[in-house]
């Protein structure tokens, strides 16, 4: 067995249909037949994997919940047989109200995952509509009852700067809503992303026929939820996260600190003897190579060994996403200091950490210390 231990990231690249604004890797109108290959593929690969101690595995997508419990069940067999789980390994599903019933719920809690994240997005029937989700308020709240009776730690995420805020500088009615339902039902784990219009999406081609917030209108959001789920007792633990003493995601944690991590899936990305690497976003192709030795169907474009000055750029700008925050010396520290007095974070024992008005900037604060 290897001495080191990682972390899963296994990718399903899977959903029932694609929204307006999704530019993530993945796929509609799946059937059994591709889904079978494809846990077969996942199960083939978690064989070809050296053994390791894992301290997290991460189900993500997609929508892994379209494959249904039975398939799910059975990829997360394969990695317990193959690799040394930790007794108390964190292990996510990530899903999405109208895929996932109370009895599949049942069925991954009683094969082992103890983390689940729910896609809500946004409380606002409207807003849902215009990001093309295929649920409404009602499925996630139903969705979200039915995973309480057999999940503690759970996760949702919201998005923000949506486009029907039309009062630049105020935080709409509907991200309001989000927020007052989030705190009713004491979810442990809340990230909030910014929608970002991508290119060659739906909503970015129409993206006329909306009202978006302006960049000032996007910052009041943020600093609204900040300071609503402060108020709400979560911690701002990472930029886009927040939970409530406890819950943090161990899984993420290990992204931020540099730890290693196997990502199973096209397109899954992964961080293992010092490279960083990822595989092609071809279904067809891993469902074809799964026999193939573990990395050989791996980008090896972008597997270049991570350098030292790398590896301590990488340790800036992940460190500082976090409240932890990065350990700086020298010519650094002295910028840090500045920052810090004009008001961006704190420095204790030349720890340098954002606070809420540092994390909002933080893309340019990172790009002044690397
Ligand atoms: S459910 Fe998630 S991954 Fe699937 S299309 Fe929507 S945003 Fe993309």
């Amino acid at each position: 067995m290897e001495s080191k231990p990682v972390s899963i990231y296994i990718h399903f690249p899977f959903c029932v249909k694609k929204c307006a604004y999704c530019a993530f890797f993945s796929v509609s109108g799946g059937n059994d037949e591709i889904y079978d290959a494809y846990t077969d593929a996942v199960i083939k690969r978690l064989r070809s994997i050296p053994r390791h101690r894992v301290k997290t595995v991460y189900f993500g997508g997609g929508t892994p919940t379209v494959l249904g419990a039975e398939r799910l069940c059975r990829v997360l067999g394969a990695v317990s047989d193959t690799q040394e789980v930790e007794q108390d390994a964190e292990i996510t599903l990530e899903s999405n109200p109208g895929t996932v019933n109370s009895d599949d719920f049942y069925k991954l809690s009683a094969a082992g995952f103890n983390r689940l994240s729910i896609g809500l997005q946004s409380a606002d029937d409207e807003a849902l509509k215009v990001l093309g989700r295929i649920h409404d308020l009602k499925a996630f709240l139903d969705c979200y009852d039915g995973a309480a009776k057999y999940f503690s730690n759970i996760s949702t995420d919201i998005i923000f700067a949506l486009p029907y805020n039309r009062q630049s500088g105020k935080p709409s009615v509907g991200l309001h809503k989000t927020l007052e339902i989030l705190k009713s039902i004491q979810v442990p784990h809340i990230s909030a992303y910014s929608l970002i219009l991508e290119e060659n999406t739906p909503l970015s081609d129409y993206r006329n026929q909306y009202a978006f917030p302006d960049e000032n209108g996007e910052e009041a959001e943020y600093n609204y939820i900040c300071s609503f789920l402060s108020d709400s007792g979560y911690g701002h633990y990472e930029i886009s996260s927040f939970a409530l003493p406890g819950y943090e995601s161990r899984h993420n944690i290990g992204y931020w600190k540099r730890e290693s991590y196997i990502g199973v899936g096209p397109a899954a990305h992964s961080f293992y003897r010092n490279r960083r690497f990822s595989a092609p976003p071809d279904i067809g192709l891993f469902i074809r190579s799964a026999d193939k030795p573990f990395m050989s169907d791996t980008d090896f474009a972008a597997a270049a060994e991570i350098t030292a000055d790398e590896a301590e750029e990488e340790r800036i700008m992940l460190g500082l996403r976090t409240s932890d925050g990065v350990k700086l010396l020298g010519e650094k520290l002295k910028y840090a200091e500045k920052l810090a007095d004009a008001g961006y974070g704190t420095i204790r024992d030349g720890i340098f950490s954002l606070n809420d008005k540092g994390f909002r900037v933080s893309n340019f604060i990172i790009s002044g210390l690397i």
